[in-house]
C-alpha cells in the first residue's frame, strides 16, 4: 500500500496529461506559454479570488508574498512553529524575524489567544537591530484544515498588519462557504506532487483580491520586471512556473473536485472507526469547516503508543508518516532565535504524539477499513 497514491490517478487521466504535453511540445513556448495564463484563470475561478499567479514553488509562493509587502531587517513576523520549515523560512531569508506562536491543542493551528497576546506585547528588543516592528502574519492551513481567519484577521485588522494564508496545504479546503486561498491578504499554495493538487515537478500559486499586490507579485516572480523585461523596477526573483507543469495541472484540475470529495469519505471512514477509541484522537474539524486532508493525523497518548501502531501498522503493510518530528523553534536553522525546549508546549507535545496514515483519493473502503483496524491496539 502507498501513502499517497498517484499511479491510479495517473491511469485516470494518462491520454489527457500525454494530449496536454505534446501541445507543449509542438507550440514550444516553455517558458511562460499560454497554458501559464489559461491555469492561471481557472485557478483564481475555483477560488473566487480577482487574481491567481503561478510560480515555482509554494516556498516562492511565500517569498513573493512578503517581498510584495516590502519585508526586511527590523520586521516581525508571527507564525506558528508547528509546520514545514518553509512557512518560518522565508521570512529569515529576508532578513526579518519570525516570531512562533504556539498552537491550538485542537485544530494545530495556530492560536488566536496567544497570537493576540504575542501582538500586543512590547515588539522586543534585538541587540543590533534596535527594537522589532510587527508587520504581518503567516498562518498555516495545517494538514488542509484553514486556520481562524476571522480572528486573525480581525487581530490584523486591529494592529496594522497583513495576513498571508500559508494554503500549501490546503488547496480545495473551505472556510465559511469560502474557499481555501481566499482567506487572506494573499494566500500561498504549493503544486509539489504530494500536496493535494500537485504536479510532477515543483511549482505553486499566490492568490489575492487586491490589484496592487497582483502587480507587485507579477514583477517580482521575473526578476522585478517593469514595463518589459529588460526594465527591472524592484529587486526581485526568478519565480515563474513552468509551462510543462501547467499543463500537467491543467488536466488534474478536470478531477480535482470529485478527488476532494473521495478524500472527504476516506477520512469520514477513518473518523467513524476511531471515534470511542479512548487512546486516539482523531483529527478535529470546527464547523463550517471543511478539511481537504492533505494529511490525516491522529495524536497517539504518547510517543511509546505512538511507536507500537507505526509497528503494528508496518506489519501489515500499511505505511505511516509524523508531520512534523521536530516544530521548528527546535531546528537547528533557528537556533540562533535562542528558544529552548518547553517555549512552545503544546507544538512538542504534538511532534511527540502525532502521526500521520494514507490518505489519497483512490483508497477504496476494504483498504480504509484495514487502515482503521491496524490503529486499534492493545496498549
Ligand atoms: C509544502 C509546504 C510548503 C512549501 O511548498 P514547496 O512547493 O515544497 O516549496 C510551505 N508550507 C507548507 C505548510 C507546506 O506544507
Amino acid at each position: 500500500m502507498q501513502f499517497i497514491d498517484l499511479e491510479t490517478q495517473q491511469r485516470r487521466i494518462r491520454s489527457k496529461i500525454e494530449w496536454n504535453i505534446q501541445n507543449v511540445l509542438n507550440h514550444g513556448q516553455y517558458i511562460m506559454g499560454p497554458e501559464i495564463a489559461e491555469l492561471e484563470d481557472r485557478l483564481a475561478a475555483y477560488i473566487g479570488v480577482k487574481h491567481a499567479i503561478g510560480c515555482s514553488s509554494g516556498t516562492e509562493a511565500l517569498l513573493m508574498a512578503l517581498m510584495a509587502y516590502d519585508v526586511g531587517p527590523g520586521d516581525a513576523i508571527f507564525t506558528t512553529p508547528f509546520t514545514f520549515i518553509a512557512s518560518a523560512e522565508v521570512i529569515s531569508i529576508l532578513g526579518a524575524t519570525p516570531i512562533f506562536i504556539d498552537i491550538d491543542p485542537k485544530t494545530y493551528n495556530i492560536d488566536p489567544v496567544k497570537l493576540i497576546k504575542a501582538v500586543c506585547e512590547t515588539p522586543k528588543a534585538e541587540p543590533e537591530s534596535g527594537s522589532l516592528v510587527p508587520k504581518g502574519i503567516i498562518a498555516v492551513d495545517i494538514f488542509g484544515l484553514p486556520a481562524e481567519y476571522e480572528k486573525i484577521n480581525a487581530i490584523a485588522r486591529k494592529h496594522d498588519l497583513f495576513v498571508i494564508e500559508d494554503a500549501a496545504q490546503s488547496f480545495g479546503a473551505e472556510y465559511h462557504s469560502r474557499k481555501a486561498c481566499s482567506l487572506a491578504d494573499i494566500a500561498c499554495t504549493s503544486f509539489f506532487p504530494a500536496k493535494p493538487l500537485g504536479c510532477y515537478g515543483d511549482g505553486g500559486a499566490v492568490f489575492t483580491d487586491s490589484d496592487d499586490l497582483a502587480e507587485k507579485m507579477i514583477s517580482i516572480r521575473v526578476h522585478g520586471q517593469g514595463s518589459d523585461k529588460y526594465n527591472n523596477v524592484r529587486i526581485g526573483i526568478n519565480g515563474r512556473l513552468d509551462t510543462f507543469q501547467a499543463a500537467i495541472l491543467l488536466a488534474k484540475l478536470d478531477i480535482f473536485p470529485e478527488e476532494v470529495e473521495l478524500r472527504q469519505q476516506a477520512a469520514h471512514c477513518y473518523t467513524e472507526n476511531i471515534t470511542g477509541n479512548s487512546l486516539l484522537i482523531p483529527p478535529y474539524v470546527p464547523e463550517q469547516i471543511k478539511s481537504v486532508w492533505a494529511q490525516y493525523s491522529i495524536l497517539a497518548k504518547d510517543e511509546q503508543h505512538r511507536a507500537a501502531i507505526q509497528a503494528n501498522l508496518k506489519t501489515e503493510g500499511i505505511p505511516t508518516a509524523i508531520y512534523y518530528p521536530k516544530p521548528l523553534h527546535l531546528q537547528t536553522a533557528f537556533a540562533y532565535m535562542g528558544h529552548n525546549k518547553g517555549d512552545f508546549p503544546i507544538s512538542e507535545d504534538c511532534a511527540r504524539r502525532i502521526f500521520s496514515i494514507p490518505m489519497h483519493p483512490y483508497l477504496n473502503e476494504k483498504e480504509q477499513k484495514r487502515i482503521a483496524e491496524g490503529l486499534i491496539i492493545g496498549y
